[in-house]
C-alpha cells in the first residue's frame, strides 16, 4: 500500500505543464545565457510550511530536477525575534516529506552576515550608504506615499568616516535597538518607494539560534536576500508577485556590489485557497490561542497537519501541477485539492468497514455463539490486494443513518418491512424496531436469508441497496474525527479579526464507532478507505485499547453542502 507512489504524478491533468517561469528557464538555457539552472527554496524559519509553500518548493524543486539543475533550501534567517530552531527542524521533515531534497544543498543567510556586513561597508565607502538617527516614526513620514515623494533625511550626508564610524558601533553593540540604521542611498523623490533610501541593517540585540549573541544588527530582508542568491549562484530567484516592486531595489543592489554572479527574480501569483488562510502570522495565531491542538492539527493547511490527517504528498504535488503557475493572482477552490486527495487515494487505499455511528442489528434466526467467516475484497481495481476474512454474526452493527422508520419514497436503505444486503454478507429485512423509554431507536430485529450467503439470491430477487456492516463481538471500539473547514466563510479575513470568521464546527468527534479489527493495527498515517466514509488514516493520538482515525476526506464532493450547512 504505497501511499506515494510517484508513477501517480504523471496522471496528473497537464503533465509536467509549461509555464511562464519554465519558459524562461528553458530559454535561458536554450540561449546559453544560463549553464546550469541554480533554484532555491527560501523560507523564514518562523513557522510550519503551509500549501502555499508546497506550491513554491514544487515549482522550485521541480524546476531544477526537470532542466538538470539544483535548488538550494536556504533558511532566510535574517529577524532573531521570530525564528526558531522548531521551525527549522519541521521545515527540512516537511521538505523531505513532499518529495525533494536539496543534497549538499543546505544553506542559511545567517552564513553569509559577515560577507554582507562587508559589503555594507563597501556601499559606505562608494558613497550609497549612509547611518540615519531619526526615529522609526519621522523615516515613515519622510517616506512620503504613493503620490507624494520622500523628502532626504537630515543624517543623508554624512561623510563616508562618519558611516563607517557609526556602522561598526552599531555592530560592537554600542546603541540600543531602534537607534539608527543603515540605509542604501538611492532616491528618496522614486516613484518606486522600495528605493526610497530602504533600510539595509536595524540594530537587534537578541539571540539568533544559529549565531547566538555575536550579532547586534540584522540585515533586512531585501538586502540579505538577493546577495544571499548572488553567492550561491541561484540563476533564477522565484518568488511571489508581492515581490514584484522589489525587484528595481534587488538589482539595484546587485549591480552596485562586487557580488559573484547576477541572478535575476521573477515572479508567480502566490497560491489562495478557498475557506483557508495561508499565512504564517494567522496560522500562527491559531495555535498560540488554541483554536487547534498544535502546528500538525489536522485542520490546519500546514504540511504537517495535512500529513497528520493522511493527505499523501503526492495529491498535493497532483494539485499543485494542475493548478499550474500564472502570473496573476486567483483563488483556488478547497474542492480541487480535495478532487487530488481523492485520486491518490483511490488508486492506492485498501477498503475496509467501520461503522461511524453504530445501531445495533440482531439477526433473530441466526443461532446464537455461530459464527461464518465471509470473503471481502481488499481494493475493487487491484486484484493483488487480495481478500480479507470477515466475521459474521448474529448481532452486528449498522449506521444509524441506514436506517429510517418512516422512509420517504426515495429511501431504499434498511426499514420496517425492507430488505437489503449486507456487503460480503447476506440479505436481510428488518422485522421490528426497539426503542428506549425515550423513544429512541435503540435495536432492530432482524431475519436474513442463509440462500444469500456472498451477497446474491440464488432466484434472482434483487435489493436496492447495500450497506455497510461489522459484528458486534468481532469489532473494536475507536474514535472517529470528521473535519470541516476551518473557516466559515469562502474567502475568510486574511488577517486581524480572523476569528471572527473561524468555523466553530470544524472537528466532530465521534466516539462510538466500530472499527474491522485489522484496523486497530494499521500504521499510523496510512491511507484506508473505509467504505461509504471516505479516507481514513490511524492518528497518533490513538491509544492501545482505543484507535483514534481522522478522515482524510470523504468519497464524494459533498464539500459546498457540507459548508453550506
Ligand atoms: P506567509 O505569507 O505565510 O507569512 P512568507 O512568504 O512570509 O509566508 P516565507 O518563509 O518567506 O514565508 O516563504 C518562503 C517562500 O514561499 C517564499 O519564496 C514565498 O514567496 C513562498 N510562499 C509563501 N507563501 C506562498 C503562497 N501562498 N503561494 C506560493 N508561494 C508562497
Ligand atoms: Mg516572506
Amino acid at each position: 500500500m504505497a501511499s506515494d507512489d510517484k508513477s501517480l504524478d504523471n496522471t496528473a491533468a497537464g503533465e509536467a505543464g509549461r509555464d511562464f517561469i519554465r519558459d524562461i528557464v528553458a530559454a535561458d538555457l536554450g540561449s546559453g545565457k544560463v549553464g546550469t539552472v541554480v533554484t532555491r527554496f527560501p523560507p523564514e524559519p518562523n513557522g510550519y510550511l503551509h500549501m502555499g509553500h508546497a506550491k513554491s518548493i514544487c515549482l522550485n524543486f521541480g524546476v531544477a530536477a526537470e532542466f538538470g539543475g539544483r535548488c538550494h533550501l536556504r533558511f532566510d534567517d535574517t529577524n532573531p525575534v521570530k525564528e526558531e530552531q522548531e521551525y527549522i527542524d519541521a521545515i527540512q521533515r516537511d521538505v523531505h516529506w513532499l518529495g525533494f531534497d536539496w543534497g549538499q544543498h543546505l544553506y542559511y543567510a545567517s552564513d553569509y552576515f559577515e560577507q554582507l556586513y562587508a559589503w555594507a561597508e563597501d556601499l559606505i565607502r562608494a558613497g550609497k550608504a549612509y547611518v540615519d538617527d531619526q526615529t522609526p516614526e519621522e523615516m515613515r513620514i519622510a517616506r512620503g506615499t504613493l503620490t507624494e515623494p520622500g523628502k532626504n533625511s537630515p543624517f543623508r550626508d554624512r561623510s563616508v568616516e562618519e558611516n563607517l564610524d557609526l556602522f561598526r558601533r552599531m555592530r560592537a553593540g554600542e546603541f540600543p535597538n531602534g537607534a539608527r540604521v543603515l540605509r542604501a542611498k538611492i532616491d528618496m523623490a522614486s516613484g518606486n518607494i522600495n528605493l526610497r533610501d530602504p533600510v539595509m541593517y536595524r540594530i537587534l540585540h537578541a539571540h539568533h539560534p544559529r549565531t547566538g549573541t555575536a550579532w547586534k544588527i540584522y540585515p533586512s530582508y531585501d538586502y540579505a536576500h538577493g546577495q544571499s542568491d548572488a553567492i550561491e549562484h541561484i540563476t533564477h530567484s522565484v518568488c511571489t508577485l508581492e515581490f514584484e516592486d522589489h525587484r528595481p531595489l534587488y538589482d539595484w543592489f546587485i549591480a552596485n556590489l562586487k557580488v559573484p554572479s547576477t541572478p535575476h527574480q521573477y515572479e508567480f501569483a502566490r497560491l489562495n485557497l478557498t475557506y483557508a488562510v495561508l499565512s504564517k502570522r494567522v496560522l500562527t495565531m491559531l495555535v498560540r490561542d488554541k483554536h487547534v491542538s498544535g502546528w500538525d492539527d489536522p485542520r490546519m493547511p500546514t504540511l504537517a497537519g495535512l500529513r497528520r490527517r493522511g493527505v499523501p504528498p503526492a495529491a498535493l504535488r497532483d494539485f499543485v501541477k494542475r493548478i499550474g503557475v500564472a502570473k496573476a493572482n486567483s483563488t483556488v477552490d478547497l474542492g480541487m485539492f480535495e478532487f487530488s486527495i481523492r485520486e491518490v487515494l483511490n488508486k492506492t487505499a485498501q477498503r475496509r468497514m467501520a461503522v461511524l455511528k453504530p445501531l445495533k442489528v440482531v439477526i433473530e434466526n441466526y443461532r446464537e455463539g455461530q459464527v461464518d467467516e465471509l470473503d471481502a475484497v481488499n481494493h475493487p481495481d487491484d486484484p493483488a490486494a487480495g481478500t480479507r476474512k470477515i466475521k459474521f454474526g448474529r448481532e452486528l452493527f449498522i449506521e444509524q443513518d441506514d436506517f429510517m422508520e418512516n422512509p420517504p419514497k426515495k429511501f431504499f436503505r434498511l426499514s420496517p418491512g425492507m430488505e437489503v444486503r449486507l456487503r460480503y454478507a447476506y440479505f436481510i429485512t428488518c422485522k421490528e424496531v426497539v426503542k428506549d423509554a425515550a423513544g429512541n431507536i435503540v435495536e432492530l430485529r432482524c431475519t436474513y436469508d442463509p440462500a444469500t450467503r456472498g451477497g446474491n439470491a440464488p432466484d434472482g430477487r434483487k435489493v436496492k441497496a447495500t450497506i455497510h456492516w461489522v459484528s458486534a463481538t468481532d469489532s473494536v471500539p475507536a474514535e472517529v474525527r470528521l473535519y470541516n473547514p476551518l473557516f466559515v466563510k469562502p474567502d475568510p479575513t486574511g488577517g486581524e479579526g480572523f476569528e471572527k470568521d473561524l468555523n466553530p464546527n470544524s472537528l466532530e468527534v465521534l466516539s462510538n464507532a466500530r472499527l474491522e479489527p485489522s484496523l486497530a493495527e494499521m500504521n499510523i498515517a496510512d491511507a484506508i478507505q473505509f467504505e461509504r466514509n471516505g479516507y481514513f488514516c490511524r492518528d497518533k493520538d490513538s491509544s492501545p485499547g482505543k484507535p483514534v482515525f481522522n478522515r482524510t476526506v470523504g468519497l464524494r464532493d459533498t464539500f459546498a453542502k457540507e459548508v453550506g450547512k
